[in-house]
């Protein structure tokens, strides 16, 4: 048996059957990882001695009977995400060599549950991004093709879970960033609602808009994931104690009958989006069939306001970066420009050097749009928008369980197609954009393959704090599509 093939779950039972041990799993992936990741591109960074001593702790813990829920098993990690002791970029010049000195309270999560940290994966720099493309490092590719984009801005890190670099990866999603990527690469992706996961220790990009969560191979390896990270953090005063489900149990208890009598709305807004791809809108027509069969009602809904979505999505995101940005001055953190005359030049060399491109234009669209005499027309008015649509959403879950969608217009497109085309680029969230706005959960679970044979996933997301319906919904719909187990041959 191939080890880097296995799912969390699978994994988890070998490892306490003692069929095999995680040192023989952890090698196993970074071997390939060894092997492979040139041609992809998926880690920033990796400590294979590290990976390897945590593996043989975890091999002693489960000798011992004393296995958490991820002893042993190999998780990769956004490199937005702190990690103590271990270099965190975000994929940016600015924070190249920084090394944090403390954990994410939801890497701490992960590792006392038992998990070995396997690497960091790539991302757009700061999590602004569609593609992976805004790296300051490297592109990563799409592992089934690489001439593709694996999607973004979690991109190294659906990679890694597509070409079984690791059992499970963490993404982040500011307006799509694990969703999109999850559909590209064909796998599964779940943003919580936001409150859910605790964001102390995750590197800010527009705070009241990020959340963390699980990229894996299966919903059921998304639920175990959520489990573990989950909860709330009184380091994170927008973290939300509402207590945490077992996300796993629903799924024990899951048959053929579970998705009987749910309704999913299907957004009339959403069937009249310009430039939607042919392919996604067969798969996406599919899908409602398939549901349809599994007892689930489909219902037109309204979101009247969702063709603002981007337009306010682009002015309060790059609002809050340009505020959250403003400590990598040179002074606090990382990267500094040492040939300047006076502290003026100072910060504008480290900053015009230290970001990339997408980061700077930015951050000036927020400063902008944050500036006396243009917050009201700008930041001000987007917020109205923002508090009319979560309104949309709270009306839409008066009428259904959950809402269906596209993840994304189009399959991955082509390295370099769309790379000089920012508003091309910004309309392709136009479907995930909207969970972050009204704070929601949403999922992504692959629905089948374009005529080129590019992933395809479709969207599901339901009323704040209930993931439970996203995921024995995505359950169901993945088992009777049974396409869980195909993956790219790398
Ligand atoms: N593509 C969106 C952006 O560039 C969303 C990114 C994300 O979710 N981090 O802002």
């Amino acid at each position: 048996m191939d080890l880097y093939t296995l799912t969390i779950k699978q994994a988890r039972q070998l490892l306490d059957n003692k069929e095999i041990s995680s040192k023989e799993l952890t090698s196993a992936l970074l071997n390939r990882i060894e092997e492979h990741d040139d041609g992809i591109k998926a880690f920033i960074s990796i400590d294979r001695d590290l990976a390897l001593s945590e593996a043989k702790k975890a091999d002693e813990q489960i000798q011992a009977d004393k296995a958490g829920l991820l002893t042993g098993i190999p998780i990769a990690l956004k490199d937005l995400l702190c990690t103590k002791g271990m270099k965190t970029t975000c994929a940016s010049q600015i924070l190249a060599d920084f090394v944090p000195q403390y954990d994410a309270t939801a890497v701490s999560k992960l590792k006392e549950s038992g998990a070995v940290i396997i690497g960091k994966t790539n991302m757009d720099e700061f999590a602004m991004g569609s593609s992976t493309e805004n790296s300051s490092f490297q592109i990563t590719a799409n592992p089934w093709d690489n001439d593709y984009v694996p999607g973004g801005s979690s991109g190294g890190s659906a990679a890694a879970v597509a070409a079984q670099f690791c059992c499970g990866a963490i993404g982040t999603d500011t307006g799509g960033s694990i969703r999109q990527p999850a559909s590209h690469c064909g796998v599964v992706g779940l943003k919580p609602t936001y409150g859910r996961v605790s964001r102390f220790g995750l590197v800010s990009y527009a705070s009241s808009l990020d959340q963390i969560g699980p990229i894996t191979r299966t919903v059921e390896d998304t639920a175990l994931l959520m489990n573990v990270i989950s909860g709330y953090d009184k380091s994170d005063s927008t973290s939300a104690d509402v207590g945490t489900p077992d996300f796993t149990k629903a799924l024990d208890l899951f048959d053929k009958e579970s998705l009987k009598g749910m309704t999913a709305g299907i957004p009339k807004e959403y069937l009249s989006v310009e430039g939607i791809d042919p392919d996604v809108e067969k798969i996406f027509n599919e899908s409602k069939i398939i549901l349809e069969d599994l007892g689930v009602e489909l219902k037109e809904i309204c979101l009247p306001h969702s063709e603002y979505v981007v337009a306010a999505y682009y002015i309060i995101a790059p609002c809050e970066a340009s505020s959250n940005l403003a400590r990598y001055d040179g002074v606090k953190y990382g990267f500094r420009d040492t040939g300047s005359q006076d502290l003026i030049e100072m910060y504008k060399k480290t900053k015009s050097k230290g970001f990339g491109q997408e980061v700077q234009r930015r951050i000036i669209i927020g400063t902008y749009s944050l500036s006396a005499g243009y917050y009201d027309a700008y930041y001000g008015r987007a917020s109205q928008v923002r508090t009319l649509i979560m309104d949309d959403f709270s009306k839409a879950f008066e009428n259904c369980d959950f809402i269906l969608s596209p993840v994304a217009p189009t399959p991955a497109f082509k390295i370099g197609e769309n790379i000089d085309d920012p508003l091309t680029m910004y309309l392709s969230d136009i479907f995930t954009l909207s969970a972050n706005m009204a704070g929601v959960p949403g999922i992504s679970v692959p629905a089948g393959y374009s005529s080129s044979g590019l992933p395809i996933g479709i969207q599901m997301m339901a009323n704040r704090f209930d993931e439970l319906t996203l995921i024995k919904a995505g359950y169901g719909f993945e088992q009777a599509l049974c396409l869980e187990s195909k993956f790219p041959k790398i």
